[in-house]
């Protein structure tokens, strides 16, 4: 699964265990959740699906296997919405149940015997409450927007809509078998068995012949035209709206071609009958439904290749490894999710690193490094425990770092041993370690410990002195990580106290000394010097002999191989050096950094500008510019000629620095108009727009009303045109804001800033949208209130709203929005 918020985990396991520590509850197997038979198969039908009701009928014959002597009652959860009319054994007599909540209790006739087989069909009028197990979509005069139902299972939300043991520990095979309108297409999971059409209605049944997790069972019913493609003879399938026909093939046509680079790395052949892609509205992200993917709707046009779209970058290949990681292998309970996410957000980096080299698999662990720096600064959690918030960035980072230790094909053969050990069944992460010792001999205890069972990473603080008599250089080397961790960091906003990862008590530790080899290299006039380091100590002191003369550079961390933050003073000659030697993009990236706090320096400004333009990785060349535009007018010279670069990336950040000089210039607001009127990016064209609001105030207000009737890919321009208007506050554009909420979401933000800030025609009119004609508006308009302004000013306005409201839906989430933001404590 693939989303931007991190995901939301909650545990059904046992008591709380008394300040255990995280690796002893994970050792210990604590958050896998017992039962007593072994789900075997189910067969499930659904048909009759009704948008308005949010409801359909449902019947489910389950195979399963006692797994305890005189088994009398079997337990299964179902969610309580599902109404079952008769649950009968195979020769057809009604068997007696009981329901409590989400769960439902089946009494075989006679008890089981250890062993024992049986068979039993539950027969149910399901319901949902609509986004919980199945999203029933109405188009509701919105463009691109066909009625449709999708599921979404992980992690465990299946069982909302049909009856079965909803937790990964256990595998089934499974049939699906859907009636559907006639003219809409049903994807599942696996092969294709049937489609026959009568009448109306059209009945296709899926076969999962191969055993996998409950929360990957998958169904869409939609208005899907599917574009046919092959990896060797496993088809690969996309399933769009008829309208995205042409813009399919562009974007999907890259999957044989990954699943061919994932089958070779790993040694294990894509497992499945075949591989569908399938776009749906309103969706979050992507969804690894085994075989059957579900993605976000938003395929880029021919234009968007110009900038890098999410979909080929990270998503396709994101949501395919998980095909193996997370499909084919799966995490035994939801404490173990980052081996399912850390692998699925690692695994893009190395078809990158195959497909277009170092330099841009770099750039993909570079975001992923960034992102974690930002979660860690929140809470510093493992990467392998409940609930942790960063098992999909620092997952990657620390396979990344592993492979990296390791060398390419001990890693390989690892992963190929953890896929096979544990091939169609469930792994734990000491698993995965134990398939390293077997593959290499080597036993990865201290490893597993340091970066997946405790939390945080090295900050290291380096000094250096050369003895020029000596010809030494010496560093002096310090961890200053924090390994007392504080135990009141914040949970969720809303997560129930019984479900936070702090409520079970759980010590985590920040190791005190992260040990870990790495090389010191040192530019001399006479050629660099490298030093190999055993880092294994709270503070250590380096001798690198044979520096015959004076630095002119010293990289810690020689191609950036152990996951850390460096303090290092350095003079700005080593960093300018570093930055244009240096082929590693996260040592670039922190050369920059530090070049770029030196604003009063020419020669740091020398050394950014000279990298904005010449450095040989678009990147490099971004952050230069990100970083001259603390410079001032200094930036000009190196901006203006940014503007003519080959890559998008690289202009859009060019006209953002631009935009950094504010007013009065005019140079740069004639450089940004050009790119505005004649850029061929949808990006350059949205930072252009905002540049030149900020660079020309006089001609801001024709720039934004052209932005927001410009179309693009993602809406990029509108949205810059949205936010210039939510940040300048102005609300002379409210009427135009307003008429664009419903094809624009971003539109109803705005109107909430606005009203956050006091316009009150602006909260009028978001009032109004709660009772939207369009469904999809009036839960927009609700999430505004509810999120995107202080609580008293949405409060206020939700109470006096209520009352008014015509639609039964929007009422009712309303009122318990109230309820919600009343329980809640001040913000
Ligand atoms: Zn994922």
């Amino acid at each position: 699964m693939r989303k931007l918020a991190t995901l939301l985990v909650l545990s059904l396991s046992a008591a709380p265990a008394l300040a255990q520590s995280n690796a002893e509850l994970m050792a210990n197997d604590h958050y896998t959740r017992s039962h007593d038979y072994d789900l075997v198969h189910q067969r499930i039908e659904v048909s009759a699906f009704d948008w308005d009701s949010t409801s359909f009928a449902g019947r489910v014959t389950t195979t399963l296997v006692a797994e305890r002597p005189g088994l009398d009652s079997l337990v299964l959860d179902e969610g309580a919405l599902l109404e079952n009319t008769a649950v009968s054994d195979r020769r057809g007599a009604a068997l007696r149940t009981s329901r409590h909540g989400d769960t439902l209790v089946v009494f075989p006739s006679a008890p089981l015997a250890f062993g024992d087989t049986l068979v039993f069909t539950v027969a149910y009028r399901g319901k949902v409450r609509n986004g919980r197990g199945l999203t029933y979509i109405t188009p509701d005069g919105l463009p691109h927007r066909p009625r449709q139902i999708w599921s979404q299972g992980e992690d465990m939300d299946n069982h909302f809509w049909f009856p079965t043991w909803d937790f990964p520990s256990d595998k089934m095979t499974w049939e699906v078998v859907a009636t559907v309108p006639r003219e809409d297409m049903a994807v599942s999971n696996g092969r294709l068995v049937s489609d026959v059409t009568r009448g109306s209605s059209r009945t296709l049944t899926w076969s999962q012949d191969q055993p996998s997790a409950t929360y990957l069972v998958s169904l869409i019913v939609a208005p899907l035209v599917k574009i046919h493609d092959a990896w060797k003879r496993v088809p690969v399938d996309y399933y769009v709206y008829r309208e995205d026909s042409a813009k399919a093939w562009p974007l999907f046509h890259i999957t044989p071609d990954m699943i061919d680079v994932y089958s070779t790395l790993t040694g294990v052949p894509y497992p499945w009958a075949k591989y569908a892609q399938t776009t749906v509205a309103d969706f979050f992200g992507g969804m690894e439904n085994v075989s059957a993917t579900t993605l976000i709707d938003g395929l880029p046009d021919a234009r968007a290749y110009r900038d890098r779209p999410w979909y080929p970058w990270i998503l396709i290949p994101h949501e395919l490894s998980h095909q193996w990681f997370g499909d084919y292998v799966t995490t035994v309970n939801w404490a173990n999710t980052w081996l399912n996410e850390g692998f699925a957000e690692f695994m893009p980096g190395q078809y990158w690193l195959t497909r277009l080299g170092a330099h841009t698999a770099q750039d993909y662990y570079l975001d992923e490094y960034r992102q974690y720096m930002n979660i860690d600064r929140r809470r510093p959690m493992p990467l392998a425990s409940l609930g942790s918030n960063n098992i999909y960035p620092k997952g990657a980072l620390v396979l990344e770092m592993l492979r990296d230790y390791l060398g390419p094909e001990p890693f390989w053969a690892s992963v190929h041993r953890y896929l096979e050990d544990h091939a169609f069944g469930v792994a734990t992460t000491d698993d995965f370690r134990q398939a390293v010792l077997e593959a290499t001999g080597e036993n990865l205890d201290w490893f597993w410990s340091e970066w997946m069972y405790q939390a945080g990473y090295p900050k290291f603080d380096v000094a250096a002195a050369y003895d020029s008599t000596r010809h030494t250089l010496t560093l002096t080397v310090k961890q200053t990580q924090d390994s007392v961790l504080p135990d009141t960091a914040a949970a969720r906003p809303g997560m129930p106290a019984s479900v936070r990862p702090e409520a079970s008590r759980v010590r985590f530790t920040v190791p005190a000394v992260f040990r870990m080899p790495l090389v010191v290299r040192v530019g001399t006039a006479a050629g660099d010097v490298t030093q190999r380091v055993e880092i294994d100590a709270r503070e250590q002191t380096v001798v690198v002999p044979g520096v015959q003369s004076a630095p002119t550079m010293v990289v810690f961390d020689d191609g950036n191989h152990v996951l850390k933050s460096l303090s290092f003073d350095e003079p700005t000659a080593w960093l300018a050096n570093q930055l244009s030697r240096d082929a590693d993009l996260w040592d670039r990236g922190w050369a920059i950094g530090q070049l770029q706090k030196r604003t009063a320096d020419g020669a740091a400004e020398a050394a950014l500008a000279d990298a904005a333009v010449h450095a040989d990785y678009f990147l490099t060349r971004v952050e230069a510019l990100e970083a001259l535009g603390d410079f001032g007018p200094g930036a000009l010279p190196a901006a203006t000629a940014a503007l003519a670069d080959t890559s998008a990336a690289v202009r859009g950040a060019a006209v953002a620095a631009l935009g950094q000089l504010g007013e009065g210039s005019a140079q740069a607001a004639s450089l940004a108009r050009g790119a505005w009127t004649s850029d061929s990016s949808y990006e350059v064209r949205a930072a252009a727009a905002t540049a030149l609001i900020r660079l020309d105030s006089a001609g801001a207000r024709d720039v934004i009303t052209a932005a927001l009737a410009e179309p693009s890919y993602g809406d990029a321009i509108q949205n810059a045109a949205l936010q210039a208007i939510a940040q300048r506050n102005d609300t002379t554009f409210i009427g135009a804001v307003d008429q664009l909420v419903g094809p624009s979401r971003n539109a109803v933000y705005v109107l909430a800033a606005l009203g956050a800030r006091g316009s009150s025609r602006a909260l009028d009119l978001l009032a109004g949208h709660l009772d939207d004609a369009r469904r999809a508006v009036r839960g927009w308009a609700l999430q505004a209130f509810q999120f995107a302004m202080p609580r008293p000013v949405g409060l206020a306005r939700l109470r006096s709203a209520v009352d008014g409201l015509t639609h039964p839906d929007a009422k009712q989430a309303v009122q318990d929005a109230i309820r919600q933001m009343e329980a809640q404590p001040g913000r």
